[in-house]
């Protein structure tokens, strides 16, 4: 890097590369005796130490250099649960040099495709559980060269795949594998790993990792502002690993000796209730959704989960009655707010030392929180000024740091994009998130640009409908959604899913909103529906964009007051 002036006194510091390696070196050297542990489903679950899983990393790098040819910045992509071999290929890939591309399973298979094919993967990891999935893609993806299998799976179903792959066996391609790898290199600035996001808008677009920004973003991840956790701690990782590398996790854990435990593909509600009972994890980390089924669970077969006392819980706005109900089962919910574009880390909610214990702690909670230092955030308004942090004006979110992506993946020797309305000119990423910011630096998010209800020139909050709807004590999930109106240009639409056995009639409903939710008149809905389930995206979060097209073709069964 050239100095600006010729004789700038010049540090005396180290410039040792900030790299997914030394993470790796350190869980292991430092951290050895923690534990990844991976429930399978019957019977004892799978226990493996850092250090363990640090040398089966290294055999990984062995098998996937000697004997698949991995080189230089090849895409070796996973499309696995949270599990401990997940764990050592996060560790293995970017320390080689490689890129690790984590595939989201829940995707539609076209869009896998169009993922794969454009990341050109050489590898695909995959759990043996996800064959049914990727087995029927396969002939679409010619750069896919071998797939290695890991966990129970009917293998099988990769012999009518029609596709060139060589298979191997994850544990056979390890085993007596040399158990240190002389590591290359780095530059810090270098890919570690790549993460497309959901696509909800138009093709996934590709956010690429380097070393520097997931060890900075671990450092933070760490820190006692966001999630403070060390080796006294367990944290229950149900954040899929293939979500913004599992908001951080794996990362910060063999950073600092954190215990984890994976649910691999036991993701309902009855068995998280079960691990959390038998393993005590302390802390646990998943979007509301999530929570909402857990709660439920532990409503109807309570169990003893005293040992989870912090959950953090971002991905979408959390309801203010689900951080109440956590509260009551004496688990304290961390609202963070994040996006794949910035690793996910971006703002947590924890209240100024000045309001503990005061009347005004709860209203802190449930804002988005604050920034670390790492990142900046501006508001922008409507005609592209720069509005105050008054608690009041409200704009679109940019933001900028450390971690905090500045373009988009393009494809193999290509630039990547730098989109004008998703950056702007000045560099910062445009959230497309809608909120405002408090002089003492808490943002609150208000809506999603593109969910925010446009009524007669005034904005509605979607989502400010929505937690006051899922208050009530009948409803178990609303979604509210803008439909096109001929008076007001938009309007809202309520769809609610009723409790189990709960009845409900929509004039109360919407007394309700008025009496106890504080919704001003003109924002209350006159358009409702009743539905069996709230569409999700592949995250978990509610999919606003199949409710408006079911309302547009005449597919919900709309009640008018
Ligand atoms: P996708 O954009 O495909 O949903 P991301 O996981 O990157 O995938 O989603 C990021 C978005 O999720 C943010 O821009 C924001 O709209 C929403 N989000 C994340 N955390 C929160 C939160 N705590 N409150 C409200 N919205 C949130």
């Amino acid at each position: 890097m050239s100095l600006p002036w010729e004789d700038a006194v010049l540090s005396t510091m180290q410039d040792v590369p900030l790299t997914v390696t030394r993470i790796l070196e350190h869980g292991v050297l430092v951290h050895g005796r923690s534990r990844i542990t991976t429930w399978t489903g019957e019977g004892e679950p799978q226990r493996r130490s850092f250090a363990e899983a640090g040398t089966r990393a290294v055999q990984l790098a062995h098998a996937l250099r000697d004997d698949l040819g991995v080189r230089g910045d090849d895409r070796v992509a996973t499309l696995m649960w949270n599990n401990a071999e997940h764990v050592e290929a996060y560790f293995a890939i970017p320390s080689m040099g490689a890129v690790l591309h984590t595939l989201n399973l829940r995707l539609p298979a076209e869009q896998l495709v169009w993922i794969v094919n454009h990341a050109a993967d050489k590898i695909v990891i995959v759990n043996g559980s996800l064959l049914p999935l990727l087995a029927p893609l396969l002939a679409k993806l010619p750069t896919v060269e071998h797939i290695v299998v890991s966990g129970p799976g009917d293998r099988s179903l990769l012999d009518a795949a029609g596709s060139h792959a060589r298979v191997h066996e994850y544990e056979e391609l390890i085993a007596d594998k040399p158990t240190t790898f002389d590591w290359p290199e780095l530059d810090e600035r270098q890919a570690a790993a790549m993460c497309y996001t959901s696509g909800t808008t138009g093709d996934p677009k590709g956010v690429v990792y380097s070393h520097r920004s997931i060890y900075l973003h671990s450092m933070q991840v760490n820190m006692a502002e966001s999630m403070g956790l060390t080796d006294e701690d367990t944290t229950l990782v149900v954040v899929p690993q293939f979500h913004v590398n599992a908001w951080g996790l794996p990362h910060a854990t063999f950073m600092t000796g954190i215990n984890m435990l994976m649910p691999d593909r036991f993701l309902q509600p009855a068995p998280l209730a079960e691990m959390i009972e038998q393993e005590k994890p302390t802390h646990a980390a998943a979007v509301p959704t999530i929570w909402r089924g857990l709660l439920a669970e532990l409503t109807a077969r309570p169990r003893d989960v005293s040992s989870l006392t912090q959950v953090s819980v971002g991905g979408s706005a959390c309801p203010p009655s689900l951080m109440r109900a956590f509260d009551d089962l004496g688990m304290r919910i961390c609202h963070a707010w994040g996006m794949t574009e910035t690793s996910p880390l971006g703002t947590m909610a924890r209240p100024p030392a000045h309001a503990l214990g005061t009347d005004e702690e709860f209203g802190y909670r449930l804002t988005q929180g604050r920034f670390p230092a790492g990142v900046e955030g501006r508001l922008i308004g409507p005609g592209g000024e720069r509005l105050p942090w008054d608690g009041e004006s409200a704009g679109e979110l940019e933001v900028r740091g450390n971690w905090i992506a500045g373009s988009y993946y393009n494809g193999p020797d290509t630039e990547p994009l730098r989109l004008a309305d998703k950056f702007s000119e000045d560099g910062w990423l445009k959230t497309g998130d809608v909120g405002t910011i408090s002089p003492d630096g808490f943002l609150t998010l208000t809506d999603r640009a593109k969910d925010v209800i446009k009524s007669g020139g005034e904005w509605i909050s979607s989502v400010e409908l929505e937690n006051a709807l899922m208050s009530h004590p009948a409803v178990a999930e609303a979604a509210v959604v803008a439909v096109p109106d001929d008076k007001w240009g938009e309007r809202p639409l309520a769809t609610v899913v009723l409790k189990e056995g709960a009845t409900a009639d929509f004039d109360a409903l919407r007394a309700f909103l008025a009496e106890e939710g504080n919704i001003a008149k003109w924002q209350l809905p006159e358009r409702w529906t009743i539905i069996e389930a709230v569409p999700k995206t592949s995250v978990g979060k509610f999919d606003k964009k199949v409710l408006r097209r079911q309302y547009a073709e005449g597919e919900l069964d709309v009640t008018r007051l």
